[in-house]
């Protein structure tokens, strides 16, 4: 991509009452643009950030066997009615009044509609089990939304399914799901801890939340650095302090941290309601046990801002980054330019993912937005390099010249 013809530009205004870490670079560098509070468009390099992320949860999720589906965000009052969720206490749910008809609400979740549509497909313990997830948007009337892209009022959301015969089988895939979750995260750059928290009114075990240990976190969880046993402030009332009960080597710690995904036993509390049941082998009706599964990429893409940055800008991790290299001309000489232009067409023949700075500016401003944009890698070209290029990575302090033969070996893909 040439810089030059970017749709976006850099700028250090952004409005006053951004407050985060992630909304004011994630703005300043062109990723993200805010409509109102809690919903934000994603602009190209934002998109594309969202995207890798995405991808790398489709990975993970189609690993564990799951299907990818896509559900309406149209939900008719009656369905939610089953399960009287329609009138929740938090009252998240954005609803309209339809003329003629019955009232409308955005779905904010999706165990509702997937148990209705599960019907028409389970019947036998043949059917079972079953996993069917979705990349998909929410909308959530969060009351309180100064996040930036970590809470939003409008969100895509990877929500997995999943439907078992028995609790036994569910324990058994909650497991993978948990450490493909963890996969998620780390091939992300993310340190996660999973944290145990309340099971909430459908299962008396505890449910499973992903927590990224960050002062820009909202939630608090007590956790122990030896063993990183951890659970949620609901769950760990008082225990600051006290020896870790899973290790004994250390002392239980409190922090702030981001909640980046969560995991969920339901039980049978939908498939009850909306008599969800399968036939068993011994012929008995049975109800069928669930869970779901969550993650909002976008969090997840404002976490890893929040991480992984210096005063100077974002440092994507390279499995998330927008573009792998930024290939920078310092200079007008034309002998210069000259190089920077096969350099670039050569990289992108070769599939490289390259930003090309070619636009007339100084040196100052062109370092000054790459640090800003935090591209991985950054490949200078100048007189001065020579033959050669001035290669550095956003998190180390200084460049290598390197030849083009190991640049282009480095950074192209066929
Ligand atoms: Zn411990």
């Amino acid at each position: 991509m040439l810089q030059s013809k970017l749709f976006t530009k850099t700028s250090r205004n952004v409005s006053a009452d951004e407050v985060s870490v992630n909304a004011r670079f994630l703005t300043q560098a062109g990723f993200i643009d805010k409509q109102m509070a809690g919903a934000y468009s994603f602009l190209p390099l934002g998109l594309r950030v969202h995207r890798k992320i995405e991808q790398i949860i489709r990975q993970e999720m189609d690993a564990i066997g799951g299907e990818e589906l896509l559900m309406t965000s149209l939900q008719p009052k009656e369905l939610w009615e089953v399960t009287k969720r329609w009138d929740t206490p938090e009252q998240i749910m954005y609803k309209f009044e339809q003329a003629g008809s019955s009232d409308v609400g955005l779905a904010w979740t999706h165990e509702e509609p997937i148990t209705r549509i599960a019907k028409r497909f389970i019947s036998s313990y043949r059917d079972l089990p079953r996993y069917v997830y979705q990349l998909q948007t929410k909308f959530r009337h969060e009351p309180r939304a100064k996040s930036g892209i970590i809470r939003l009022r409008e969100f895509v959301m990877k929500d997995l399914y999943s439907f078992h015969a028995t609790e036994a089988d569910l324990d058994l895939y909650y497991e993978q799901a948990k450490q493909a979750y963890l996969n998620v995260f780390s091939r992300c750059g993310l340190e996660t801890m999973v944290v145990e928290a309340s099971g909430g009114a459908f299962t008396k075990k505890y449910s499973h939340e992903f927590q990224v240990l960050t002062e820009a976190g909202e939630d608090r969880v007590i956790y122990c650095s030896s063993c990183k046993y951890a659970q949620n402030h609901e769950v760990a009332k008082g225990k600051v302090g006290e020896q870790c009960s899973a290790c004994g080597q250390d002392k239980f710690k409190e922090g702030k941290c981001v909640e980046v995904g969560n995991i969920f036993k339901l039980g049978t509390k939908f498939s009850e309601d909306f008599k969800l049941y399968y036939t068993a082998e011994d012929g008995s009706p049975k109800p069928v046990v669930m869970a779901s599964y969550g993650i909002g990429p976008g969090r997840v893409m404002g976490t890893i801002v929040e991480v992984h940055h210096d005063e100077a800008g974002i440092r994507w991790p390279e499995a998330v980054a927008p573009y792998r290299l930024h290939l920078i001309a310092l200079g007008k000489e034309a002998e210069v330019l000259e190089r920077a232009q096969a350099l670039y067409q050569e990289l992108t023949s070769r599939g490289a993912e390259v930003l090309y700075d070619d636009r007339d500016e100084s040196a100052g401003i062109k370092f000054k937005d790459a640090d800003l944009i935090g591209l991985p890698w950054r490949a200078v070209v100048s007189a001065k390099t020579g033959d050669k290029v001035e290669l550095k990575s956003r998190i180390a302090a200084k460049a290598e010249l390197v030849g083009t033969h190991k640049l282009l070996n480095t950074f192209s893909v066929r």
